[in-house]
């Protein structure tokens, strides 16, 4: 088992109760079903990525239907998302409306950053072509969308702007676990239990080994034509099992209720451009680098890079490769609200009760997916436990079932549907997993129930 760099640390002199009480939460293992097979690069090889398209081809082929009995909306949402507001995002608000009504996107929570005098809550809110947008920020560690302008209250302290941001039926989010693995979760709607961009930051060796096959006209060629075929698998290679998240959340839901939603953050900005200096020299970075921030590369160093560069001018991108348009990013990850209706209201009501998994889209749509039990137990409910409760999962595809309990799994199960008589009370939530080619990997995770031990008598 791998040793996990987010648990948290004493200091010395510490008090010894609270210490234990921590080392007791922290030993929820959130543990992944399977450990990665191949690394983020390896995967972006022909034979990995057709694989895993044949996995995904022949689960689609296996699908059934699943009708909900209980009226609500299986809603496909993205948080976390950033368009036109800031000079590393590369795409517009067009851009991703566009790309939300190609892939099927209901709701858009957007994430501006915040750049004053703007107030992000002037951007797009309601809905336009059938998608619903609804305006927030990223701002202060936390994905924030108020019912009103908070932008006189950008500086209070964090436990007020908290209250603040809450007020009605405000949303805030933790954002990036992995900066802020210890930050409280007081007054927050939840926390994000997957970030793509995390991915990515952790991704530094395939980051350079792409830049390093940039270099190479072959290797190019062979890039963009898998780009081409396999656009998701590409983009999805260096998804890994968000543990550090799954513990922060399964350690504060342990006495609080924190809704679970995956952070697309998008950009549209991991668009890798080779741009020419001179016949033995090229720019290596992305669509939002200036010049100066680029990587300098020497045909010394790569020889190929000569062939790559000859036959253009300095100045000239020489190779442009597109990773990360809107439609792939909405496809990549998303969040899925069981709501009443299509409004900003019901959206808000729904999220805030936790009714809501998140899934790789791309894998399988994941629409149909219940998590629930007796007494029409559903996800995002709290009650207390009591014997002879029994959980049920049923999914549209077959899959890795798991049934985690307080952090640990207690139940696995292979196909559509898994039952499970409870033993006792605990925070329930459920993973599916795909053998995608020969590799297991995470699909779904849902939010949990809430079955607390019984007060009183
Ligand atoms: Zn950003
Ligand atoms: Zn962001």
């Amino acid at each position: 088992m791998r040793r996990n760099p987010h648990k948290p640390r004493f200091h010395d002199g510490a008090p010894l109760l609270p210490a234990l009480l921590l080392a007791a939460a922290s030993s929820l293992a959130s543990e992944p079903l399977a450990e990665p097979r191949w690394s983020p690069n390896d995967r972006l090889h022909r034979e990995r990525l057709s694989a895993v398209q044949e996995s995904v081809d022949s689960l689609a082929r296996r699908r059934r239907e699943i009708r909900r009995t209980d009226g609500l909306l299986d809603l496909r949402c993205n948080f976390h998302a950033h368009a036109g507001d800031s000079t590393h995002t590369g795409g517009t608000p067009e851009e991703i409306l566009a790309a939300a009504r190609s892939v099927g996107v209901d709701v858009l929570f957007l994430s501006d950053h915040f750049r004053p005098p703007r107030d992000f809550m002037d951007g797009w809110r309601g809905l336009r072509d059938g998608v619903l947008f609804i305006p927030g920020s990223e701002c202060r560690g936390f994905l924030v969308s108020p019912e009103r302008s908070v932008f006189q209250s950008m500086q209070e302290p964090i436990p007020e702007f908290v209250r603040t941001v809450n007020r009605g039926d405000g949303l805030i989010f933790l954002s990036h676990i992995e900066e802020r693995p210890d930050h409280p979760m007081d007054g927050l709607t939840g926390l994000e239990i997957y970030n793509r961009h995390y991915d990515a930051k952790r991704d530094f060796t395939g980051i350079l080994k792409l830049v390093l096959r940039l270099t190479d006209p072959e290797q190019v060629v062979e890039l963009a034509d898998l780009l081409r075929r396999y656009p998701d698998a590409c983009l999805a290679g260096q998804a890994a099992y968000p543990q550090a998240y799954l513990e922060k959340w399964d350690a504060a839901t342990a006495t609080g209720r924190f809704t679970g939603v995956a952070a697309n953050d998008c950009h549209h900005n991991q668009v890798f451009l080779v741009k020419k200096l001179d016949d033995d020299t090229a720019l290596i970075g992305t669509v939002v680098d200036k010049d100066e921030d680029m990587r300098k590369v020497k045909a010394l160093l790569r020889p190929a890079l000569r062939r790559l560069l000859a036959g253009h001018k300095p100045g000239d991108v020489v190779v442009r490769l597109d990773f990360d348009p809107y439609e792939r990013s909405l496809r990549n990850v998303s969040t899925h609200v069981l709501a009443s209706e299509k409004t900003e209201p019901a959206l808000r009501t729904a999220v805030k009760a936790g009714r809501a998994y998140v899934s790789h889209d791309w894998m399988a749509d994941p629409t149909g997916f219940e998590f629930g039990g007796t007494d029409g137990l559903r996800m995002g409910d709290e009650r207390p436990w009591t014997a002879g409760t029994v959980l049920r999962v049923e999914s549209p595809l077959p899959a890795k079932i798991r049934l985690i309990r307080d952090g640990l799994q207690v139940a696995l199960e292979e196909g559509y549907s898994l039952r499970h008589e409870t033993a006792g009370p605990g925070v329930y939530r459920v993973e599916l997993w795909f053998d995608l080619g020969g590799e297991v990997r995470p699909w779904l995770y849902s939010n949990p129930v809430y079955l607390r031990p019984a007060t009183g008598n």
